[in-house]
């Protein structure tokens, strides 16, 4: 059931079940984190590989040390700087935390999300929540409550509706080596952003095919059509005239005759509407009556890095 009522959440997370949870970034399955039945059920209805540990959202920088020991001062710099937001940071966890959330790891990934009704139900329970993102494993990510709906149906008690999610991207997973910034996997908060407060930072080898951050596995996010990506759309129009094409652009509209559906992700060129669009556009055109998906490549900085990484994975066949 799609619905506004925070206490319905509260009473089946507080019975061990899991809901759909809108956030900034996107939408997520969340569950009591410190219930290892509830963080069971999250990975079963993903269908997600246990190997591959949660996120857990917090209600306040204050309760990470409810979580967390041993947490770098540069954390909690990052972490005054963009709490609530779309960082995600890879702390020492404590014991309270079980081993299913962070698939065995010593580190959990923690972040406060900036979203008012994630906040509100977060000030309403006594635990965190584990939440990964609320599609399949491997599928597109969800960005509004009919997405999350579409892939669970009523298997799903509650899915809290907070409209669409407004970075649209997945969180920046950021890690520590002593007082040493590591980008794990990039997300809605660009490198340069991080690094006007904490000076430069390193970013994980893309091509690291370590269950290490998981966001980083070599096909993810893909929608079920065959997805092509290429800097030059006319070229490639060109050549593959007789296909029903969905394209996915940045900012310019294309005229071409077999193009049956097109999405322009934001007409003004900015890369932050872009991201906000991303997802729900992908959903429309997997939706769509055309036999092929073509996406453009986003200019190669701030955001659209990280949205030429989800591009390249969405596109790349096993
Ligand atoms: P998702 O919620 O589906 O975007 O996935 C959460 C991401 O956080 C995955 O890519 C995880 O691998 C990553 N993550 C969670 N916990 C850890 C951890 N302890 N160390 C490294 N990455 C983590
Ligand atoms: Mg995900």
């Amino acid at each position: 059931m799609i619905t506004k009522n925070i206490s319905a959440a509260v009473k089946e997370l507080n019975k061990g079940n899991i809901i759909g949870l809108p956030t900034e970034t996107v939408y997520g399955l969340a569950g009591n984190a410190w219930d290892e039945e509830a963080i069971k059920k999250i990975f079963n209805l993903k269908k997600r590989p246990l190997y591959n540990p949660l996120i857990v959202h917090i209600k306040s920088i204050d309760y990470v040390h409810e979580i967390a020991t041993d947490i770098p001062d540069i954390a909690f710099k990052l972490a005054n700087a963009f709490w609530p937001g779309p960082l995600t940071l890879i702390l020492n966890k404590k014991e309270i935390v079980p081993d299913i959330v962070t698939a065995g790891k010593d580190t959990v990934a923690v972040r406060v999300p900036n979203h008012p009704i994630a906040l509100s139900l977060l000030q309403e329970i006594d635990f965190p929540l584990a939440a990964p993102s609320a599609n399949p494993f491997g599928s597109i990510s969800p960005t509004n409550a009919n997405h999350v709906y579409s892939y669970f149906k009523e298997t799903l008690p509650v899915i809290l509706d907070g409209d669409v999610s407004k970075s649209g991207i997945e969180s920046t997973i950021v890690g520590f080596d002593k007082e040493d910034v590591i980008i794990y996997r990039l997300g809605s908060l660009s490198r340069e952003t991080i690094e006007e407060v904490v000076g430069k930072v390193k970013v994980l080898n893309e091509d690291n095919e370590s269950p290490i951050a998981p966001g980083m596995l070599s096909r993810h996010y893909a929608p079920e059509k065959d997805t092509f990506v290429t800097n030059d759309i006319v070229k490639f129009l060109s050549e593959a005239t007789s296909k029903k094409i969905g394209l996915l652009s940045f900012n310019e509209e294309i005229e071409h005759p077999s193009i049956m559906h097109q999405e322009i992700l934001s007409k003004s060129g900015h890369l932050v509407e872009a991201a906000a669009n991303f997802y729900a556009a992908l959903h429309r055109l997997d939706k769509s009556n055309v036999d092929i998906i073509v996406a453009s490549y986003f200019p190669h900085k701030g955001i659209g890095i990280a949205l030429n990484d989800k591009l390249k994975r969405a596109t790349k066949k096993e």
